[in-house]
């Protein structure tokens, strides 16, 4: 469906899927990567306590107290850090900041696809450089090199990444943020489930960014809330590019008595990795090809003369989502977001079922 007063490259274009968000019938979700558990009870405590007479006013454009949470939890001085509406938002502001119409973005492949919609939005090239077949990373100062040449402005790497759930290790996004003349912007949207992450790197090279996002680990998907660490002249540039009021008053609130219940989050990103372990292993024993993971989700293959796409079917008819890929060299595979382990016992209940 086109219209001719909309940008030829918007009408060309076919936009990001999201996971499904399933209307009505009861099913177990594990296809979105969301938390099964709920959010911080200080978190429901700022909404219900949140002055509602209020929301006649603009919010603070900074998200002042959000930031003020976040520079003590994570002991970052306020210059770096800016707040989001949700991480993919910040993406957005990213792409507009430091890649203009022709340039190229890079990134690894397979990642996370809105990096490709949000390069068609703002008419960039999109550079993408496969990944080893067991998805480790190519040598870093090669990838660098390669997208220097290819002109990229912006790189993105994803780590954990998404769909594969693994993490490269730290030295390759160093040695890569060394070699290459852009911005690196390190997507840690699963880093709460990983055993180390990439937040260091902004204090040692002034062309890395991290993203963070409230919507996983935080259990606050619905909530949009993210932030970005970066250096103070790259965050002084962003602030001029996001909206005025770009988090609203009652998210600002909420996601800083999310970040400051540092025990919940812990605990539940612990319970996260302990029934990531019993998934791993039981999906193993059922002869899943399952590569250990450092996120919230695993990327499985079925065993020999099992279908993921025809497993995808079989277990939305037993009432459960998974997330299915249609694209060429991961098409037998399926991500299974961790659930809680009263989910994750139903599930396997309902996969050895299907896999008779
Ligand atoms: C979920 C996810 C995001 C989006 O996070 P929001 O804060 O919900 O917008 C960004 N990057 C990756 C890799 C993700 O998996």
């Amino acid at each position: 469906m086109n219209s001719p007063f909309v940008l030829a490259r918007i009408n060309a274009m076919t936009g990001y899927t999201p996971g499904e968000q399933p209307k009505g019938q009861p099913v177990t979700k594990l296809n979105t990567n969301e938390n099964p558990y709920p959010p911080s009870p200080a978190v429901v405590a700022a909404i219900r306590d949140f002055p509602f007479s209020d929301l006649r006013k603009y919010p603070p454009p900074g998200s002042d107290c959000l930031i003020q949470a976040a520079t003590q939890v994570y002991g970052v001085p306020a210059g770096r850090v800016l707040a989001g509406n949700g991480s993919d938002e910040l993406l957005t502001m990213l792409v507009r900041t430091f890649a203009g119409e022709g340039d190229a973005i890079g990134a690894m492949d397979p990642t996370y696809s809105l990096y490709t919609v949000l390069a068609e939005i703002q008419g960039c090239r999109y550079f993408s450089v496969p990944l080893r077949p067991d998805f480790s990373f190519p040598d870093a100062e090669t990838v660098a090199e390669q997208a220097n040449e290819a002109g990229c402005k912006l790189f993105f790497i994803t780590r954990p990444n998404a769909p594969t759930g693994n993490c490269y290790p730290i030295e390759s996004v160093r040695r890569f943020a060394q070699v290459f003349q852009g911005a690196v912007v390190v997507d840690e949207a699963y880093a709460d489930f990983a055993s180390d992450n990439c937040l260091s790197l902004v204090d040692e090279l002034e062309n890395v960014l991290v993203l963070r996002t409230f919507s996983k680990s935080y259990s606050l998907a619905g909530l949009r809330v993210g932030l970005c660490f970066a250096r103070e002249a790259i965050i002084h540039a962003l602030h001029k590019v996001r909206d005025s009021y770009n988090v609203d008053f009652i998210a600002q609130r909420a996601a800083a008595a999310a970040l400051l219940d540092t025990a919940y989050h812990a605990e539940c990103c612990a319970k996260v990795k302990a029934t990531r372990a019993t998934t791993v292993s039981r999906l193993r024993a059922l002869g899943f090809d399952c590569p250990m993971s450092e996120s919230n989700f695993l990327f499985a293959r079925p065993p020999a003369g099992q279908v993921a796409r025809d497993l995808l079917g079989k277990l939305r008819q037993s009432g459960f989502l998974v997330r299915w890929f249609d694209i060429p060299g991961i098409d037998n595979r399926l991500r299974i977001s961790i659930g809680s382990d009263a989910e994750m016992e139903a599930f396997f209940a309902a996969l050895e079922g299907c896999l008779k």
